[in-house]
């Protein structure tokens, strides 16, 4: 394939910055709102609190959605381009970054009970599993899945008969990085891939003592792959190949008073978000030689689908509150280094 120009690779990674509403807890407790979010001018402000000589600080992004934001209108401005991509054969990796707390799981999965809180991932299999059977007779599609879990830089199946067992990351010539043994399963249906899903999902807290906790401290990479072949002529005739990735929260992990496990952890998460900024910010700049996928077990996955001709879409969730201050100013920072 052609090697993208550096305008074509600019144009394949967006960041997105979703702002969530004030909770009924923090309105309760009189927490201030210190974000505005201007979707026209695709613009966040924020304001230090009881600082009030210092000038707010702006950020500017391709696109930006504040606390009244629909699900739906998330889903058709940012991941429907994507969907189609990966439909006509292209790689495509959607990822969710921010504190925890802040709507990455919103954002992801949305609320699969209520149809109009439903998430990009529902909305993608929705969109997925419509368009195939609106595709012409002659025209065959096969649905794979996989789900994996890094925590502390071992990868574990969370589909596998043994999801306890530590995987390897291989790579070989021709094939690129694979995982040996990963298991990957075929889907008919959006209904068969939600449950699927929330297969994995339950096993994902299995063996920690706190759910959230544990999935605010790991990496879950669910992958859709999408095949598809003309009758007669018996071969295929594309492959897209999309990553839906749920983060590990960005709060600076404390190392202080840390140690052992705790240390461990604070040290892996550290690693794997910054190197993931690192790999975005030499994508987007085009003129790095060098970009660091190695460094992290993250990015050695996602490499395939990062770059080049693939379409990254990245959200920076953030909360409203004064007493998230730095963290938001972090997540905005970090975010920026996509644009
Ligand atoms: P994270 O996954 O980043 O830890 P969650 O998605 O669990 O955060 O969100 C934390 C809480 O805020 C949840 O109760 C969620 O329903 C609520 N929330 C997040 N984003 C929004 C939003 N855009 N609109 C309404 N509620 C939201
Ligand atoms: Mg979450």
């Amino acid at each position: 394939p052609k090697k993208p120009d550096k305008q074509e690779i600019c144009h394949n990674v967006k960041a997105v910055v979703r702002c969530r509403p004030l909770s009924k807890k923090e309105e309760k407790m009189g927490h201030q709102h210190v974000v505005i979010v201007d979707e026209i001018c695709g613009m966040v402000t924020v304001k230090k609190p009881e600082s009030p000589k210092e000038p707010p600080k702006n950020f500017n992004f391709d696109m930006v959605f504040g606390p009244d934001s629909k699900q739906v209108d998330v889903y058709n401005l940012t991941a429907r381009p994507i969907i189609e991509s990966v439909l006509e054969g292209y790689n495509g990796t959607i990822f969710a970054y921010g504190q925890t707390g802040t709507g990455k799981t919103f954002t992801m999965e949305g609320m699969r009970a209520v149809p109009e809180l439903r998430g990009i991932i529902p909305n993608s299999f929705a969109h997925i599993f419509g368009h195939i059977a609106k595709a012409d007779g002659d025209t065959r599609f096969l649905v794979r899945v996989s789900y994996l879990e890094i925590y502390n830089e071992e990868v574990r199946d969370l589909l596998g008969k043994d999801h306890t067992k530590r995987l390897e990351v291989r790579e070989q010539p021709g094939v690129g990085v694979y995982i040996k043994d990963l298991s990957s399963h075929v889907v008919k249906n959006a209904d068969k891939m939600d449950r699927i899903m929330t297969r994995g999902h339950k096993n994902r807290s299995i063996g920690a003592t706190n759910m959230n906790e544990h999935s605010s401290r790991s990496h879950a990479i669910f992958t859709i792959t999408i095949e598809c072949s003309e009758k007669g002529v018996d071969k295929l005739v594309r492959m897209g190949k999309l990553h839906l990735v749920d983060l590990a929260g960005s709060e600076r992990q404390s190392k202080a008073g840390a140690a052992g496990h705790r240390l461990k952890e604070a040290t892996m998460i550290n690693l794997s978000l910054s190197t993931l900024g690192n790999v975005i910010s030499a994508l987007v700049d085009g003129k790095s030689t060098h970009v660091p996928y190695r460094n992290s077990k993250l990015t050695r996955l996602l490499q395939d689908s990062l770059g080049g001709n693939s379409k990254t879409l990245m959200f920076a969730n953030i909360g409203p509150s004064d007493y998230n201050y730095d963290e938001t100013i972090s997540t905005l920072r970090y975010a920026s280094r996509a644009k």
